[in-house]
């Protein structure tokens, strides 16, 4: 077994004698056959093949087989964003009718997915907050419940998931524990090993890294065992006659089954597939992902060290600062770093934050994180805007609240940023 460095950089592609050492970028919808027969086995999940990029494209193959080592995962798919991903996750194995417990602090954008689409979809969720007690979490569960969701490091509340107890928690329901990994990256977390069963990312951020392409990514670690639960999970363990009446867990056994049924249902329906282009793009991002993260952390500390000395700043959160609330779960769980992403308080509420904002110089406005360039965001006057104090503090987002994610720029550099920008106030 290759180390993860060595994964990042040679990981999913191994070219022949004279083939290219760069991933190709197989930009073509098609594939052609000389026999219809040939297609009808690869139609009937019976021989491995392309025969239409919505499903299955070579270039995107590599790049998911790479992420999904990374994972210690055994089986890995693209999709065309971290929205797509975190749908998959859960919609290959909730349906109308079920239920889902899932962690409060998870990102805007998923909290949204799950307590407004899905639910018109008629999946019920129940979220519980990361300080909840082992009754708490317990009692979320029902009779229904089918998944239970989190994210290693919250975006942006930056709270650290109990992997190993909410693992605990969902296995003793019998149902698996999706975790998105987007923020942590393998680098500094694999979930798999705490006890997670599917691993979701948006590769948009730092796995690509560079801001230049939106995607998704989910992988199974292949250790859940659908049979042993096979009234819960019917669309696994029972034949889907929507394509020719194959049984996805009989067939492609427990590492196979939840990407194949992914892909061969919900990729063939809604086809957010990604881009053969994205994903070289993306792969480029992953061959450097463990040498920029370690680069992230350390600026980011850097960055959040020195606030916590400036009297100006009213507060910092950063799981790796000693006082910081899940500062021993991130010594748990994340040993080398957590990731480039800090959030702090200018004292002087809502307007001292909006100034400070406009006086930077390096760090630019954008509402992306964990990108190589260094940027802010004030949630208060800019995404969250509409929202008067008592609404933000409501939504966990206090009105002094800036998010920095830190760049691999020099850290020198970016403490030289923050302290003009201060020091204009
Ligand atoms: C950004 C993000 C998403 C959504 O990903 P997109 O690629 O923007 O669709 C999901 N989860 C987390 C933790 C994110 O940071």
């Amino acid at each position: 077994m290759q180390r993860i460095e060595t994964i990042c950089v040679q990981g999913g592609y191994t070219p022949g004698n004279g083939e290219p050492r760069q991933l190709p970028i197989v930009q073509s919808t098609t594939f052609k056959y000389s026999t219809g027969s040939e297609m009808a086995k690869l139609f009937d999940l019976e021989a491995s093949g392309y025969f239409y990029s919505r499903l299955q494209n070579p270039t995107c193959d590599a790049v998911a087989a790479k992420i999904a080592q990374l994972e210690g995962g055994t089986a890995g798919m693209l999709t065309s964003s971290g929205q797509a991903a975190n749908f998959f996750a859960v919609f290959n194995i909730a349906s109308c009718g079920d239920h889902v417990v899932a962690e409060s602090s998870i990102y805007g954008g998923t909290f949204n997915l799950f307590s407004v689409t899905m639910k018109k979809m008629g999946i019920d969720f129940t979220f519980v907050s990361p300080d909840c007690s082992d009754e708490e979490l317990e009692a979320a569960f029902r009779p229904n419940t089918k998944a239970v969701f989190g994210e290693t490091i919250a975006n942006p509340a930056l709270r650290i998931l109990d992997i190993e107890r909410f693992a605990k928690a969902a296995h003793a329901h019998g149902v698996p524990l999706i975790v998105d990994n987007t923020f942590a990256t393998p680098i500094n977390c694999r979930p798999i090993e705490f006890g997670a069963d599917i691993v979701t990312h948006s590769t948009t951020k730092y796995m690509d890294g560079h801001g230049a392409a939106v995607g998704g990514a989910i992988v199974d670690s292949g250790k859940f065992d659908w049979f042993a639960y096979k009234d819960k999970f019917p669309g696994l363990t029972t034949p889907d006659e929507s394509y020719h009446g194959v049984t996805y867990a009989e067939r492609f056994g427990l590492e196979g089954a939840f990407i194949t049924k992914a892909t061969a249902q919900l990729m063939r329906d809604f086809g957010s597939a990604q881009s053969p282009q994205s994903a070289f793009l993306l792969n480029l991002g992953l061959e450097s992902l463990h040498v920029r993260m370690e680069r992230h952390c350390k600026n980011a500390k850097a960055v959040a060290e020195y606030l916590s000395k400036d009297p100006k700043i009213a507060w910092v959160s950063c799981p790796e600062l000693p006082g910081n609330i899940d500062y021993e779960l991130a010594r748990k769980y994340l040993p080398n770093g957590s990731c480039g992403v800090i959030s702090f308080g200018v004292k002087g509420g809502r307007e001292a934050a909006e100034k400070f904002m406009s006086n930077l110089k390096l760090c630019a406005i954008e509402t992306h994180v964990a990108d190589a360039r260094s940027c802010c965001l004030h949630p208060a006057s800019t995404t969250h805007r509409q929202m008067n104090d008592a609404e933000l503090i409501a939504a966990g987002v206090s009105p002094d609240l800036i998010r920095m994610s830190c760049g691999i720029e020099s850290a020198e550099d970016l403490i030289d940023d923050v302290r003009q920008a201060l020091d204009a106030l």
